[in-house]
């Protein structure tokens, strides 16, 4: 048993804090949180005057099989298979290096990400507890068809997606819309399937109690995404072959459905900002606060792994991401909850991690400062546990480039 005492607990909940608070773990499960002396006696006590204990965060959409400056087509005929899969551990120690204890992959090819996802579980490497969607369900030559899950009508759907889930993934993404990175895909703001197709997707993740995260930049694929009953729309840009075009109809009808948005910002927005200028970011910017105006639920996930018109999105530019949350209007309470709770729940973990409460994997982080009044204090990390385990990764030197 052991307890962690500090200045402020906050649970996850939107504004909740227990000042000078404590949480008793017994090894990967939170027994209690309380204020202090409520957790008893332990042997282990680990005091924290003036740092915040908070959930450890989730990042929804990440891409540990990706190198920012490598073109993944390119790389895909160089790269070896256990090459890759040495990066992808090192991608995953970089993520917890910022404090993410939980992370949905939405896309690695021959299911490299099982693999290191249960490599992570049993200790062998350092990482994040993984959420895994495999293969991405697309048009033949389709936007990331070199991941392997190519399908173009209803059967071959309903293939791709059992096959998936027979491996052993966690979810299932699907490109509702074309996207960039690709060259033979369609553009972005085409709709690569109708909401019949995504409604297979559907289907067959329910029957195993999956989600299934939708890649939508369109319009249509947003709406069919909508229809079709997705758990996540990814991007949501509300992109047109003339940029961004917010349409306030279709935002309501997210809203009202409830399905989570993951907007897919990181810590490279104002590099890419500095590279491309103001104009295109700044609408992009009004949409997500237009979102949350309409009451879209959104979350955080940063598509790190991704280079974004070749600029770097590194795996531990989590907090980065956060600030352009804030820049959209959120307050730092609302963007502590779509970092943990919110984003938890939307990995179909919201029983499981997330926020913290007696029986919940002891997946938690303590920074010194307080978020609630900086966001930026979240990079002031002293201790990360994923369920219990101390992972802690701020003094490993490392080759590969990183943000903070
Ligand atoms: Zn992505």
């Amino acid at each position: 048993m052991r307890i962690i005492r500090a200045t402020n607990v906050l649970t996850g909940r939107p504004g909740e804090v227990i000042k000078d608070g404590e949480i008793l773990i017994d090894g990967p499960a939170i027994v209690s949180v309380g204020p202090r002396g409520s957790a008893g006696e332990a042997d282990d006590v680990l005091e924290l005057d003036g740092h915040t204990v908070l959930p450890g965060l989730v990042d929804a959409h990440v891409h540990l099989g990706f190198d920012d400056k490598v073109d993944p087509l390119t790389r895909r005929s160089s790269e070896s298979d256990q090459h890759l899969l040495l990066r992808m551990a090192e991608n995953a120690r970089k993520l917890v290096s910022a404090g993410v204890t939980t992370a949905r992959d939405l896309g690695a090819r021959n299911f490299l990400d099982l693999e290191l996802r249960d490599a992570i579980e049993e200790g062998l490497t350092v990482g994040p507890h993984l959420v895994a969607a495999t293969r991405p369900i697309t048009i033949t030559g389709g936007h990331c068809w070199y991941m392997g899950g190519e399908a173009d009508d209803e059967p071959a759907i309903r293939r791709v997606a059992r096959e998936n889930l027979r491996a052993g993934a966690d979810c299932l993404k699907v490109m509702a819309s074309g996207g960039q990175m690709t060259p033979s895909a369609p553009p972005s703001w085409a709709q690569q399937y109708d909401t019949e197709q995504l409604r297979v997707v559907v289907e067959e993740a329910a029957t195993r109690g999956k989600g299934v995260a939708a890649h939508a930049h369109a319009h249509a694929a947003i709406r069919s995404s909508v229809e079709a009953g997705v758990t996540t729309i990814e991007h949501c840009t509300f992109f047109t072959s003339s940029g961004h075009r917010y349409d306030p109809k279709l935002a309501d009808l997210v809203a009202a459905s409830g399905t989570y948005v993951c907007p897919t910002v990181h810590g490279a927005f104002e590099r890419i900002r500095k590279v491309h200028g103001q104009e295109m970011l700044d609408a992009w910017l009004t949409c997500i606060s237009a979102m949350r105006e309409a009451g879209v639920r959104q979350i955080a996930g940063t598509d790190a792994g991704f280079a974004v018109g070749e600029v770097d999105n590194p795996t531990d530019g989590y907090v980065g991401g956060l600030e352009v949350f804030a820049m959209a209007g959120y307050g730092n309470a609302e963007i502590v909850e779509l970092a943990t709770v919110l984003a938890a729940d939307a990995c179909g973990l919201g029983e499981v991690t997330g926020s913290l409460d007696p029986g919940k994997r002891a997946d938690l982080i303590a920074v010194a400062g307080d978020p609630l009044e900086r966001i930026a204090d979240l990079r002031n990390l002293a201790l990360v546990l994923v369920s219990g385990r101390s992972v802690g990764q701020t003094d490993v030197d490392t080759v590969t480039a990183s943000t903070g």
